[in-house]
Formats: structure tokens, C-alpha cells, sequence
């Protein structure tokens, strides 16, 4: 028996179980063994024809299967098979920069606690000073690594953010205070780090990365430190990084559990050789979604801040083709070695990215741009406001209200006479719904159960209508009481 370990997106699918063992003598046969024992996780891992999905990645033991004989990788009692999903993450020291500029007095006092470590020195420390490094995200991992990387002396930081400070951003984005909710996001981090370090000089990039500017803001950087927080930034990151030829030090996290590694270093692989593909919108969750543990994004943030210091001063072991893992509960680091795939879309020998795509098609969500006017012109057809709906309710409509989200938010707050149907469980429950009768469904904000009237609308539902804006918009335009989270 192979010891199977199942990462947090797709413990829905195995009882909630994080390790589960089946027996094969190759890994296709133990994945099958498992993919008959937990039928729902068959087709989360595997295409209609069988094949391995190519946004979930595994492993036996250290080695990505990819790179021993696939599926036909003999497997043993006692091996442990790791399944990775991407989740919503030759020397590769730095050029030296051209001209070093002289540390002055103040600076040898401050950073004299660098300055006596022999693989910093002076010297190393000029080249944090002569560094530029670009900040995606003001978020949950750009947070730790501001801080830091103000005070570790670096000369340039960039931030790309264009949201402003919310007080749910506060249980885990310390480089915001409570007075600063409502603010920029970017103005706020550079006030924190500008006061930790005036001598640090801030770029400010307030706008949404995107294909048409990625390159202009990246080509002045040394190195790019990905902090996003969804697929369409990821890859977008990932992809300018391997055309410009810039590092790209990569953190990603998910309630209990975070992955960090440099991708697109000389030699090194890139996200694209990890996850030739992203998953399907709405299999992985976002942290909105699923939530985050608010002290993950620190560790993981750190890691990064640690990778970028080691490769701006080239020294260490960088942390380029070997992915880290981070468990928080189990409290427990893995490795897994990374390569890169010679026949990788980005990076590989025959490249067929040449310039920048657009992200949020290939990544299967729509664009922040065309969603907008939807939301705000109110509702279309498939949809229902928080107001009919609240007449229909008085009404006493003979209607379904049924929630798609999770019972821990369930239990913060519902709306009366709706009924918990978690997405994750829809289908195995559909049983329970009639297909002629007058369903809505509602979420925290409306992309769930946009996804589960979709769904349902397949399996031959014809009334199903999805609740614009979800429980929030109930709190903000019906029911002030229901909390907002
Ligand atoms: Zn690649």
C-alpha cells in the first residue's frame, strides 16, 4: 500500500481526509485504486480519457512522475505519493550592478548588523542598495516582504496594487493599520516603509498589472516577487518574467498551507513547466473564498523576502527547482524537486509564447473589467436582486433558496429559509432538488452560486436563478443586521 497525501482543495472529495493508502504496483494503478475508492476525485484528477490533468502535478516520494517513467513509475509499500495542485503562489545570482554606490555613515551604523556577517559586508550591502525590486500585490504576502525588504537596506522597491485597504485585510496584512482602512493600498505600505527606512525609494504602480503593461513595468527590476492572489496575475507574472529574463520569487497560500520557489532563473524552470495549465475557475478557492490562516502569508512572505536577499547579494542555495511546501498545522516543510520541461510553452527549447496573452481567457474567468458593468447596471437575465428577492420572501413565493457556501459561514450569518448545500457537495445532492421547481441560489458575493446555477442549468434545471451579489449585498441593501465578513 502507497501512502497518498491529499492537499486541502481536494480533501473535499476524500471525506475530509488528508492522507489516504491504495494499493497498485505502479503509480497509475494506485491512483486508480484511489480514484475508485473516492469516485468524485476521479474526475478533479483525471481527463474523460484517463489522462492525468495537467494543473495537478505528482510526485512519488520527491521525484515529479513526469520525469521517472509517469504513470508506470513502479510504486512500493511504503512510498508516499504526493498530489500537488497549483494553488490561487544554472547561477542564479543576480548581474552585479554596474556601478557600486558607497555606503555613507549613517547607512554603515544602520546595517552594521549586515555589515559584520562575512557573506554581506559591505559589499553586500551596496548591492541591496543598488537592487531594484518589483512587489506584485500590497496583500497578504506583500505585506511581510515591504516590511523587510525596507528595512533590509534594497534601494528600489516597486508596488503594483491598485485596492484599497479593507478591514478584512487587517487579520493578516500588517504593513496596514486600522486608520489606514479605506485607503490605497500602495500609499499605505509606502508610508510604513518609507517610516521604517526614508532612505528607501518607492515606485508606485497603482493600476492592475495586465498584458498591455506588464513588460514597461517590469523591465526596470532586478527581480519580480509575485504576491497576487489569483491564476490570470500568476501566469501573467510568470510569462513577462521568462520573456524579460527576470527572477521570479514565487509564494502562494491557502488556509493551513503555503508552496514558494524562483521560477524563470537561468536553467531553472518556470511556473508553466509546474502548472502547464490553470485549474478549472472555481475548483481551487480563493482566500476570500476558503479562507487563510492570517499568520501563513508571514511565514511564506519571509521565505520570499529571504530567496530575494540571497540572490540580489548571490549567495546561499537558492531555492530554484525545488519546490517548498509548507504545512502550518502538521508544522512541517517538504521539498520536491522541480525541473524544467524542455517542451514548456514559456521556457522551454521551442517556445510558443512569445508575448503576452490574454490571461484571464486562459485562465477561464472573466476580466474585472467586463465583470463591472454587470454588477452595477443590476440584474440579467438568469439573475435576481436582493430586493425581489426579499418581496418574494414576504411574498411567501412557493421558491427554493438554497446556499451554496460553507457551514462555517453558514454559521456567521444566512439568510432565513435557505438551505445549506455546499458547492463542493452540489452535485452528489442534486437528487435532493426538483428540476421544475423555482430555485435561487446564493453565495457570499455571487461567484459560487453563479457556478452552481450553471450546474444546475446543465442537469436540466430550468429555473434557477443566482442571487446578484450574494449575502453581502443582502446586508448592505436589505438586511443591515446580517454581518458582513
Ligand atoms: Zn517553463
Amino acid at each position: 500500500m502507497a501512502r497518498i497525501l491529499i492537499p486541502t482543495p481536494l480533501r473535499q472529495f476524500t471525506g475530509k481526509q488528508d492522507a489516504v493508502s491504495a494499493a497498485g504496483a505502479t503509480v497509475g494503478e494506485v491512483l486508480d485504486a484511489l480514484a475508485a475508492a473516492y469516485p468524485d476525485l476521479r474526475k478533479q484528477i483525471f481527463t474523460a480519457d484517463g489522462a492525468l490533468r495537467s494543473f495537478v502535478n505528482v510526485y512519488l516520494n520527491d521525484e515529479d512522475i513526469r520525469y521517472l517513467a509517469r504513470s508506470d513509475t513502479p510504486a512500493a509499500g511504503g512510498d508516499t505519493i504526493s498530489l500537488v495542485p497549483s494553488i490561487a503562489g544554472g547561477s542564479a545570482a543576480l548581474a552585479p550592478p554596474a556601478a557600486a554606490e558607497a555606503l555613507t555613515n549613517d547607512e554603515i551604523l544602520r546595517y552594521s548588523r549586515h555589515l559584520i556577517i562575512p557573506e554581506v559586508g559591505v559589499e553586500g550591502q551596496q548591492k541591496l542598495k543598488a537592487a531594484k525590486v518589483l512587489l506584485v500585490g500590497a496583500g497578504g504576502l506583500g505585506a511581510p516582504l515591504g516590511l523587510y525588504l525596507a528595512a533590509a537596506g534594497i534601494g528600489r522597491i516597486g508596488i503594483v496594487d491598485f485596492d484599497v485597504v479593507d478591514v478584512t485585510n487587517l487579520q493578516r496584512q500588517v504593513i496596514h493599520s486600522t486608520r489606514d482602512v479605506g485607503r490605497k493600498k500602495i500609499d499605505s505600505a509606502a508610508e510604513k516603509m518609507l517610516a521604517i527606512n526614508p532612505a528607501l525609494r518607492v515606485t508606485k504602480h497603482e493600476t492592475a498589472l495586465a498584458s498591455g503593461n506588464a513588460l514597461e513595468i517590469l523591465k526596470d527590476y532586478d527581480l519580480v516577487v509575485d504576491g497576487t492572489d489569483n491564476f490570470p496575475t500568476r501566469y501573467l507574472v510568470n510569462d513577462a518574467c521568462v520573456l524579460l529574463g527576470k527572477p521570479n520569487v514565487y509564494g502562494s497560500i491557502f488556509r493551513f498551507e503555503g508552496q514558494s520557489t524562483i521560477f524563470a532563473c537561468p536553467g531553472g524552470p518556470c511556473y508553466r513547466c509546474l502548472y502547464p495549465e490553470p485549474p478549472p475557475p472555481g475548483l481551487v478557492p480563493s482566500c476570500a473564498e476558503g479562507g487563510v490562516l492570517g499568520i501563513l502569508p508571514g511565514t511564506i512572505g519571509l521565505i520570499q523576502a529571504t530567496e530575494t536577499v540571497k540572490l540580489i547579494l548571490g549567495i546561499g542555495e537558492p531555492l530554484v527547482g525545488r519546490l517548498l511546501l509548507y504545512d502550518a498545522l502538521a508544522m512541517r516543510f517538504r521539498e520536491l524537486k522541480l525541473r524544467r520541461n524542455p517542451e514548456c510553452p514559456a521556457c522551454g527549447e521551442h517556445p510558443t509564447i512569445t508575448r503576452l496573452i490574454d490571461y484571464h481567457e486562459f485562465c477561464g474567468v472573466p476580466s474585472p473589467r467586463s465583470a463591472a458593468p454587470a454588477q452595477e447596471s443590476g440584474v440579467n437575465e438568469g439573475e435576481i436582486g436582493v430586493t425581489e428577492l426579499k418581496a418574494k420572501l414576504d411574498r411567501g413565493d412557493n421558491f427554493v433558496l438554497i446556499d451554496v457556501r460553507e457551514p462555517q459561514e453558514y454559521g456567521i450569518c444566512s439568510i432565513p429559509g435557505s438551505k445549506l448545500m455546499p458547492l463542493g457537495e452540489l452535485p452528489k445532492r442534486i437528487g435532493e432538488l426538483d428540476r421544475t421547481a423555482d430555485i435561487v441560489i446564493h453565495c457570499k458575493s455571487g461567484g459560487r452560486s453563479a457556478r452552481a446555477c450553471g450546474l444546475l442549468r446543465q442537469a436540466g434545471f430550468a429555473r434557477v436563478r443566482n442571487l446578484v451579489g450574494g449575502i453581502l449585498a443582502w446586508s448592505d441593501k436589505v438586511d443591515p443586521s446580517v454581518p458582513k465578513y
